[in-house]
């Protein structure tokens, strides 16, 4: 199959060259991430293979239907830049790596809360500056606090698991029971008014669609303990960065760490040092001594590009054998 890669790194194109010889596929790496702009790329292939902020909607996927793509190959988990009614109307299926280590993740929630806690990354900069002062980096004991949990699914037990570790108390707030939270010694569900009101960290695991777009938003902030640690490394949609902002100023988050942000298409995974941020709410954000932000690195660990790699060459693999695994179904679709 030939399979056209958009928004392709470096370390992209090695995880996958390296699993090569076992598919056999012929892959052409595009740096350019998929819009209506790059959609001509993919003429005369087979396949494409795309990552979180390439743009999926009704007329690109109509434009690459076209140009005769077969399959959709999502190198990441989340879908929520695919239309995915739209995909299903084109009969073009979409597939995606559901099950890559969910260590990756919350491991990095872990570092954002105790970066945050510790302010490790004012602790940083100072010694760095020979400051030795620690004046405004006081920080607190996890052992005891409790930690609010929105979204149970593979990432959020995990994440629930180790806090466990730390002697929190965990609250969940999810339809589904996870078996592996139940079991845990520390672990309640709750209803999520009362997760808002009795955590002291609050992190988010649920996926972004219609339902749970701005779920964060002014009047649930409102309902959460002043001084809240709140942690999104789901999807930046999940919060409106506006309401954020007016909580951090007066206090009532008294912590915001994120891997993720709403309009991070337009500047995550780049460098961008040498241009002016045009993004006025990014830039505010960035003023704040208690928020911390990385660019979506949450799932950047070589066991998670291995297994993506690995998952990505066999959906296509048995897509070449009539078989679609993995695929983002009607079930998907937000209502
Ligand atoms: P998962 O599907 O295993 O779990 C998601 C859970 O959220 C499910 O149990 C579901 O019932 C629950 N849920 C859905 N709507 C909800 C709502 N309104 N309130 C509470 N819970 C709700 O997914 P996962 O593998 O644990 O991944 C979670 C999210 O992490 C993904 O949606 C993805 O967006 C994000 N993610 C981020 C990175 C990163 O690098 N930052 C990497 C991988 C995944």
């Amino acid at each position: 199959m030939r399979i056209a890669f958009y928004s392709t790194k470096p370390y992209d194109r090695k995880s996958f060259e390296q699993k090569l010889k076992r598919y056999g596929d012929k892959l052409v790496f595009f740096e350019a991430k998929l819009d209506m702009h790059t959609v001509s790329l993919a003429k005369n292939f087979d396949v494409i293979c795309c990552f979180v902020n390439d743009l999926l909607d009704a007329n690109i996927l109509s434009s690459l239907k076209n140009n005769g793509i077969k399959l959709i190959a999502l190198r990441c988990a989340g879908y929520n830049n695919v239309d995915i009614k739209a995909a299903l109307k084109l009969k073009l299926p979409v597939v995606r790596v559901p099950n890559y280590t969910p260590y990756a993740v919350a491991e990095h929630v872990v570092a954002l809360i105790l970066s945050l806690d510790r302010k490790i990354h004012r602790a940083h900069i100072r010694v760095r500056e020979s400051d030795f002062s620690l004046q405004g980096l006081l920080g607190f004991d996890l052992h005891g606090k409790t930690v609010g949990i929105v979204g149970t699914g593979r990432i959020g037990a995990v994440f629930a698991n180790i806090m466990q570790g730390f002697g929190c108390n965990i609250l969940g707030y999810d339809s589904y029971q996870s078996p592996s939270c139940k079991a845990l010694e520390n672990f309640k569900y709750v209803s999520f008014e009362q997760l808002l009101g009795q955590s002291d960290i609050i992190s988010l695991h649920c996926p972004l669609t219609k339902e749970t777009y701005h779920l964060i938003d002014q009047k649930v902030i409102s309902k959460m303990k002043k001084g809240v640690m709140l942690i999104n490394t789901s999807r930046g949609g999940l919060i409106d960065t506006q309401a954020v902002i007016d909580g951090l100023k007066d206090g009532q988050i008294g912590y915001l760490g994120l891997d993720v942000y709403e309009e991070e298409e337009n500047l995550f995974f780049e460098n961008l040092s040498n241009q002016i941020i045009q993004d006025d709410l990014f830039a505010r954000l960035q003023t704040f001594p208690n928020v911390l932000i990385t660019s979506h690195q949450a799932f950047f660990t070589q066991e998670a590009l291995n297994q993506i790699a690995e998952t990505t060459l066999n959906n296509i693999k048995e897509f070449k054998e009539g078989k679609i695994v993995n695929a983002v179904t009607n079930n998907h679709i937000a209502t």
